[in-house]
C-alpha cells in the first residue's frame, strides 16, 4: 500500500522543520521510515505546485478575479509567502532517495487554475514525474481550504460554496490533466455542512471522474480537521466504488510524523465502502491495481508506531 500524497515542506514550520527549499540528509528518509512502520509500502511525494518559483510566470495572478478585493489581496499574499521552492532541488531530493534504494515516487500536487493549465503542464513536462495529483484549493480568489479565509462561507452560503467547489472538481476530474483527485471533498475541512448531503453534486463528480479516467484519493487528512472524517465522505466513496473508480490512499502529511497517518483506520474505511484494491503507480508512469491489505486479518500488518 502506498501513501501517495506527502509534502516535504510544511505551511507552518516547526522548530525541527528544514528551511524552505532545503532538503537535509535524512529528511526524505524520515518520512519513508514512518510510513513503512504504519503499513505503507511506498511513499509518493507531491509537493504543492504553487510553491515553486519555476511556475510563477504561468501561475501568478490567478487571484485577480471576482468581486472581492479582500480575497484577492489575501490570496496574493498567501501565494507570495509560500513561493520558495525549486523544482530542481525537489526532484533531486526525491530521486536521490530512490537511488539510495528507498521505495519512493516523484509526484506533484497540481492546483487546478482554469485557463492556465496548458502552460503549467508545459513547464512540468520537463520533469520526470511518476504521477500528478490534482487539487481545487482556489475558487477564483478564495482559498477554500485556508483557515484565514473561512469567513467566505458565511458570505457565499454553504450550499453555494459546495456547488462552486464541486463544479471545479468535476471539471478537473473530466480534464484528464492529472491521475488522481486529491482530497475530493476538502470543502468540508472546517466542518461546514449542507443541510442535506449534496448527493446531486457527488453524482456529477463521480460521472465526470468516470469519463476522465481519474482515481479518487482516500485521505486521512480530514481526520485531523473539523471535518472529522476522511476525504471523501462515506456516501461519496461508496458511489465511487459502485462506479468502478479506483482509489489511492494518502495522508497529506506535511511533517515526517504524519506519513501514513491513521492508515489502519483509513484502510478499514476504504474496505467498508467495498474496496479491495488500490492503484499502484509505476516508476516512469503507468498504473496497476493491487490488493488492498486487511489490517484485521493480515499477519504482516505492522503494530502501530507510537504517536
Ligand atoms: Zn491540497
Ligand atoms: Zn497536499
Amino acid at each position: 500500500m502506498g501513501d501517495y500524497h506527502v509534502h516535504l515542506h510544511p505551511h507552518a514550520p516547526r522548530p525541527d522543520s528544514p528551511p524552505p527549499g532545503v532538503y537535509p540528509r535524512g529528511h526524505v528518509d524520515a518520512y519513508v521510515e514512518r510510513a513503512l512502520s504504519r503499513g505503507a509500502a511506498e511513499v509518493g511525494f507531491t509537493e504543492h505546485m504553487h510553491r515553486f518559483v519555476d511556475l510563477e510566470s504561468v501561475a501568478a495572478g490567478f487571484w485577480n478575479v471576482g468581486d472581492s478585493a479582500d480575497l484577492t489581496e489575501r490570496s496574493r499574499q498567501y501565494y507570495y509567502d509560500e513561493l520558495n521552492l525549486h523544482l530542481d532541488r525537489y526532484t533531486e531530493a526525491v530521486l536521490g532517495a530512490r537511488d539510495r534504494g528507498l521505495p519512493v515516487l516523484l509526484g506533484l500536487e497540481v492546483d487546478f487554475l482554469p485557463g492556465r493549465m496548458e502552460k503549467i503542464l508545459d513547464v512540468l513536462a520537463a520533469y520526470p514525474f511518476d504521477y500528478l495529483i490534482g487539487s481545487v484549493h482556489w475558487i477564483g480568489s478564495w482559498a477554500v481550504d485556508h483557515d484565514g479565509m473561512t469567513d467566505e462561507f458565511e458570505r457565499r452560503g454553504v450550499r453555494r460554496s459546495y456547488e462552486d467547489y464541486f463544479g471545479l472538481v468535476a471539471d478537473l476530474a473530466e480534464s484528464g490533466l492529472v491521475q488522481v483527485l486529491a482530497h475530493p471533498d476538502v470543502v468540508k475541512k472546517f466542518g461546514h455542512r449542507c443541510d442535506e448531503e449534496p448527493v446531486d453534486l457527488y453524482r456529477r463528480l463521480v460521472d465526470a471522474a468516470q469519463r476522465g479516467g481519474v482515481a479518487f484519493e482516500v485521505s486521512s487528512a480530514g481526520l485531523r480537521y473539523e471535518a472529522l472524517e476522511p476525504y471523501p465522505a462515506p456516501t461519496l466513496l461508496r458511489m465511487c466504488h459502485e462506479a468502478g473508480i479506483p482509489i489511492t490512499l494518502a495522508s497529506d502529511a506535511h511533517y515526517p510524523d504524519q506519513a501514513a497517518d491513521q492508515y489502519r483506520t483509513l484502510v478499514r474505511y476504504a474496505r467498508a465502502a467495498g474496496y479491495r484494491r488500490r492503484v499502484r503507480f509505476r516508476e516512469g508512469g503507468g498504473r496497476e491495481l493491487v490488493a488492498l491489505p486487511d489490517p484485521d486479518h493480515d499477519a504482516d500488518w505492522p503494530t502501530p508506531a507510537p504517536a
